[in-house]
């Protein structure tokens, strides 16, 4: 009760203050990794960058695109996502895509939200939820795109 009491006392600290756009809100050994969409920032603690998302020279460089290089891919894919997209480059709530584009990509998701949709849980009889999943679909589908995309273009220089 102490921590979730001073969780939320450190939460509400933060209202009405500017956002802080260098503040590094988490520890360096953290294994995860995250997207801010107030603060146009995405953050990678070290904790992150190790073995089995890291592999470094010595292991064939598929492990790290398919690892670390996926997970880049998804959170630099959430700044454009449902929800990342309506953030300016300043982490600003503005709309800074045309009507146009906004229609379309609105368009496109609902491809996306059916396929989700589609996937089922038997056991608990169950399906996903592809409108409430959207953001990190979309991120987990333009990750692995993006990680694929950089192997095959580093595989191509040699
Ligand atoms: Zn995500």
């Amino acid at each position: 009760m102490q921590t979730l009491r001073f969780i939320a006392q450190s939460d509400l600290s933060w209202l009405r203050r500017t956002v802080p756009r260098t503040e590094w809100f988490t520890n360096p050994t953290t294994v995860n990794a995250f997207y801010s969409s107030s603060t146009n920032q995405i953050r990678f603690p070290a904790g992150e960058l190790q073995k089995p998302f890291f592999w470094g020279r010595d292991y064939p460089r598929s492990l790290t695109y398919g690892a670390i290089g996926v997970i880049v891919g998804h959170e630099l894919t959430h700044g454009f996502d449902n929800n990342g997209g309506k953030y300016d480059k300043d982490g600003n709530m503005e709309q800074w895509w045309s009507n146009a584009s906004i229609t379309a990509f609105t368009d496109k998701t609902q491809c996306m939200i059916d396929q989700y949709n589609s996937y089922r849980w038997e056991e608990a009889g169950l399906n996903v939820r592809g409108k409430r999943t959207l953001a990190e679909n979309i991120a987990d589908n333009g990750g692995i795109r993006a990680a694929f995309e950089g192997l095959q273009k580093v595989d191509r220089r040699e």
